[in-house]
């Protein structure tokens, strides 16, 4: 059996998925997280699957989270549905569960945030609500694993008892005229094309075009259908979609007026506005996201993560050490020793010494996302993104990849607009990645020590920058255009849930442990065989002559007017495509540092102060990683458009970090 799972943005699907199934999927307190949909099956019950899908507000095809809940109840038919609904914002969120019931399918009713209702003194008559709606509803707290139990018993009961037979017609006056007469004329053509009758009805008065197209209505019945509606249309002087809206909203009054009990405004309610009228002000509230990042940055890279990265690099040390000694004591061939040690153990113990840091800035910034604070930074970044050609909604893949690339860029998804959807796919690796971290920490250790917070927020700062020029450039000349109006609804503030933040930092962790055990160490070894031998394949004792040295030498020269032509660098560039964190374990490597500790202090060898900062301006904004280009390619569904893109984005690099050497070089840095 097949359960799909249907509820607004941010009712609790997902948690609730989790309870259902037992399995972690990412939880957040941020409208669009969900964009595909995932599978699962429910505990205890072998054959039955539950299927949670993007949050919706309606069934209409517009944006792509509709289109693919929607395609998935028509097209898979699964065996029921369960509409989950946040029961502290009912009449919001019954208004899908209306067009649900047209579809004429099984479905129970699991109303969800029962804790927070409870919590405010206020109730809601199950029985009433039952009653009315034909469905039986199950209060649950997915958060707090209540009511669990009953809704899979309820839903396996419902669904094995097959198709609903409703005497309930919730439509009235004209709207219920219209519907009617367009279910005879169209009745054959739903049957024909397996479409729930009642529910194509609907859709055609409200002028559904997928739906004309999905019956295969010849002109004159579209004819037939068209008269109907303007009638409608002219009786109740409204437009169709309002007049549908206008019926359900009339009838879902009436319900809660009868089955909901409310003392006032709830606590939670009151809480908010209190905390939004501080946080959203129209002039405090982005001087405090800065400050609240800045904060964040100095306790990451300052205060808590560099204190946790002294222990981890120690350690490295340590095992590093014994594993020396051992091999020595094994008394291996020399070459596999220093492959071992100089190779992987410098090129991934360099970079797994940055996990601390990065699991430390997740831990805050799930904190930010989870207590509902993200959602309110995208309400007020709307405007400014307005102004350089974007809308709010472009901001959750932004804020994604500061974290990584991939899955930002298959969350502008989410965008309705192919205008939007492409401009962000453009920008978003502008937004400097979680894997280039380690690449500054490096940096700033060696040239700029006493201020490394400030140039690590430099650096993040430039990225959004050059996003932002780039931005208005694009919306004169190749996407020309508007961008599409934004709504988000503000979630309320809530406690982060200690399960969800670990699940976050762990999902972070796990993601670098694995990049560093697989894509990183493969490619130190390649550049460790590459650096130690030459084209005949003999040892060489001066790396410099080297197969590396050969290829670096080559490319050297393009990045010699950025300041930083060595081959060494040009090489870690090079390297830095497969995953970022490999420029830094190249540069252990090429440098023989040994371990991560001592690949600052051989860098000013290499680099000036200012050739650094350029180095790191340019890794900042050049090509993303080869996961990221493939991203790229699949969302933008070519492989011509990704590599201009790549293009681009070196290109945009090569300019400004020139712009940034000279400039310094004029200024006598
Ligand atoms: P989705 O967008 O519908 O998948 O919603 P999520 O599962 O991501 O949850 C959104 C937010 O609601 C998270 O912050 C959850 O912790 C919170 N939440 C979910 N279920 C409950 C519940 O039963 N009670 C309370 N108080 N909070 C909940
Ligand atoms: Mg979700």
């Amino acid at each position: 059996m097949v359960f799909a799972l249907i509820g607004n943005q941010n009712c609790g699907k997902t948690t609730l998925f989790n309870q259902l199934t037992g399995s972690n999927q990412h939880v957040g307190n941020f409208p669009g997280v969900t964009v595909d949909k995932k599978e699962g099956t429910i505990r205890k019950q072998k054959d039955a699957t539950v299927v949670d899908l993007p949050g919706i507000y309606s069934l209409s095809p517009y944006t792509a989270e509709e289109i693919v809940t929607r395609d998935f109840l028509l097209k898979e038919k699964p065996d029921g549905i369960i509409n989950i609904v946040d029961a502290t914002n009912i009449e919001r969120n019954l208004y899908l569960t209306l067009q649900l019931m047209e579809l004429e399918m099984p479905m129970v009713l699991a109303l969800n945030m029962m804790d927070e209702v409870r919590a405010n003194g206020n109730t809601i008559d199950l029985d009433i609500l039952q009653q009315e709606l034909e469905i039986p509803v199950i209060p649950i707290s997915a958060l707090k694993n209540e009511g669990i139990e009953e809704l899979i018993t309820q839903a396996l009961k419902t669904a094995s008892a097959g198709t609903p037979r409703r005497r309930m017609d919730f439509c009235q006056g004209e709207v219920h005229r219209a519907i009617h007469s367009l279910a005879h004329v169209i009745e054959d053509h739903a049957e024909a094309a397996k479409v729930p009758l009642r529910f194509a009805a609907t859709k055609l008065v409200e002028g559904d075009q997928p739906m004309i197209q999905t019956l295969r209505l010849s002109h004159n019945e579209v004819d037939i259908i068209d008269h109907v509606v303007e009638e409608m249309e002219d009786t109740l002087g409204t437009d169709r979609e309002a007049a549908l809206a206008d019926m359900r909203y009339a009838y879902i009054e009436s319900l809660c007026a009868k089955a909901v009990i409310r003392h006032g405004e709830s606590r939670e309610q009151i809480r908010s506005t209190k905390i939004d009228n501080v946080l959203t002000h129209r002039i405090f509230a982005i001087p405090i996201f800065l400050l609240i990042m800045l904060l964040v940055f100095w306790l990451t890279f300052g205060v808590i993560g560099a204190g946790l990265q002294g222990l981890f690099e120690m350690g490295i040390a340590q095992v590093t050490a014994l594993a020396d000694q051992a091999l020595t004591d094994f008394a291996i061939n020399p070459v596999m020793h220093a492959l071992i040690i100089d190779g992987v153990f410098a090129g991934v113990g360099s970079v797994l010494s940055f996990m601390p840091i990065i699991v430390v800035l997740f831990f805050f910034l799930s904190l930010l996302e989870d207590s509902g604070y993200m959602a309110r930074v995208a309400f007020v970044m709307d405007s400014l993104l307005r102004k350089i050609g974007l809308s709010g909604r472009s901001f959750v893949p932004m804020l994604i990849g500061f974290g990584c690339s991939v899955p930002a860029i298959m969350a502008t998804r989410t965008l309705s607009s192919d205008r939007d959807r492409k401009m962000t796919i453009l920008l978003t690796p502008f937004m400097s990645c979680s894997a280039k971290l380690p690449i500054y920490a490096v940096f700033t250790a060696a040239f700029f020590p006493e201020n490394a917070p400030l140039v690590m927020i430099l650096l993040y700062v430039m990225g959004m920058v050059v996003a932002v020029i780039l931005g208005l450039l694009f919306k004169e000349t190749l996407f020309k255009g508007n961008p599409v109006p934004f709504v988000m609804e503000l979630p309320a503030y809530r406690l982060p849930s200690a399960k969800s933040v670990t699940l976050h930092m762990w999902d972070k962790a796990k993601d670098f442990l694995v990049r560093a055990f697989t894509i990183i160490f493969l490619a130190t070894i390649v550049i460790w065989v590459l650096q130690s031998f030459d084209i005949r394949f003999n040892v060489v004792t001066d790396s410099s002559t080297s197969m590396l040295a050969a290829i670096g030498k080559v490319i050297a020269p393009v990045f010699a007017p950025l300041g930083f032509g060595d081959w060494r660098a040009s090489t870690a560039l090079i390297t830095g495509l497969t995953a970022k964190e490999a420029v830094v374990s190249t540069l252990a490597i090429l440098l023989e540092a040994g371990d991560v500790s001592h690949v600052a202090p051989m860098l000013p060898g290499m680099f000036t102060p200012l050739s650094a900062f350029s180095f790191l301006t340019f890794t900042l904004l050049y090509m993303p990683c080869v996961a990221a280009m493939a991203a790229v390619k699949r969302e933008l569904g070519s492989g011509w458009a990704a590599l201009a893109a790549m293009a681009f984005q070196t290109s945009v690099a090569w300019v400004v970090a020139f712009g940034v050497y000279h400039l310094g070089m004029l200024l006598g840095f």
